[in-house]
């Protein structure tokens, strides 16, 4: 009987056996997702291109939505961050066999450190982390908390070294308009401004096949000056305890939409947001 009943559930979900192994992967997969505490008292470099709301919402620890275990965009996620994560570091070797080979320098990141120091520049190294392939730095004059990816020297020109790893998609569209992505210029200009270096050199990189497309920018004034006032913004709030406006644009990959509606929903008859 046992053996006629396994034959009609087969039959009527052909799929059954990988659909249990899938759900059991993704919900160790869950498991494996390493999250680095977002710092109270300082703004990380790569929420710049987010809504000040949301910066205020990880400094301030809120709580994030609930997980949507049916949301493939979780799991998805956790792949894309490691591979991420694992490009950037086999990127950087090759960075230090250019330097062996004598093409370029790498300025190591204390060392970049101390140099922005002695033009004034008021940031600190921090640690190293575990295997030392992450300098972990801050800079006291803007409240970030911030790991470049690098700095190198090439032609008598100093770049920060920028790593992205995008979709084949995202890789064709900036080789057509041959520019970094707006939330990339923001991160990396505050490494450029912590570091006092003028270039970033960003090195994309598509998923798929792995192919390149480095630009070399120059920050500008307006960069910074966006920078800087996205910054003072979001301190300004944490200290003062209100709440920064939202701006709608940002909320797709938004963690806080339930708690942002509901202070809207609170403070829309008032319109005072
Ligand atoms: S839901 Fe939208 S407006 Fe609200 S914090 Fe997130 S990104 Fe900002």
């Amino acid at each position: 009987m046992s053996a006629l009943n396994n034959l009609i559930k087969e039959f009527e979900h052909p799929r059954a056996f990988e659909m249990k192994f899938m759900e059991l992967y993704n919900k160790t997969l869950l498991t494996c997702k390493e999250e680095q505490p977002y710092p109270t008292d300082f703004t990380r470099p790569s929420s710049l291109g987010k809504c000040a709301r949301n910066i205020f919402f990880e400094r301030t620890h809120a709580p994030k939505d609930p997980i949507d275990l049916n949301n493939p965009w979780i799991y998805n996620s956790v792949g894309i961050l490691e591979s991420g994560t694992d490009r950037h570091e086999r990127i950087q070797n090759v960075l230090f066999k250019m330097e062996e080979q004598g093409f370029i320098k790498n300025i190591d990141i204390p060392t970049a450190i101390k140099d922005a120091q002695a033009k004034g520049i008021k940031s600190e190294f921090v640690k190293w982390n575990e295997d030392k392939t992450e300098a972990r730095c801050c800079n006291t004059e803007y409240n970030l908390y911030f790991q470049a990816d690098g700095l190198v020297e090439l032609d008598n020109k100093k770049a920060v070294f920028e790593i992205k790893t995008v979709s084949c998609k995202k890789l064709a569209s900036i080789r057509k308009s041959q520019k970094p992505l707006p939330p990339h210029i923001l991160q990396a200009t505050a490494y450029a401004m912590c570091l006092g270096v003028d270039y970033i050199l960003f090195f994309y990189e598509d998923r798929d096949f792995t192919s390149h497309f480095p630009i070399l920018y120059k920050v500008t004034d307006e960069d910074k000056r966006v920078v800087t006032e996205k910054l003072a913004l979001v301190d300004k709030c944490c200290r003062e305890g209100v709440i920064p406006p939202p701006n709608k644009l940002e909320c797709m990959f938004c963690t806080y939409k339930e708690l942002c509606n509901s202070i809207e929903n609170e403070v829309a008859p008032e319109g005072e947001l």
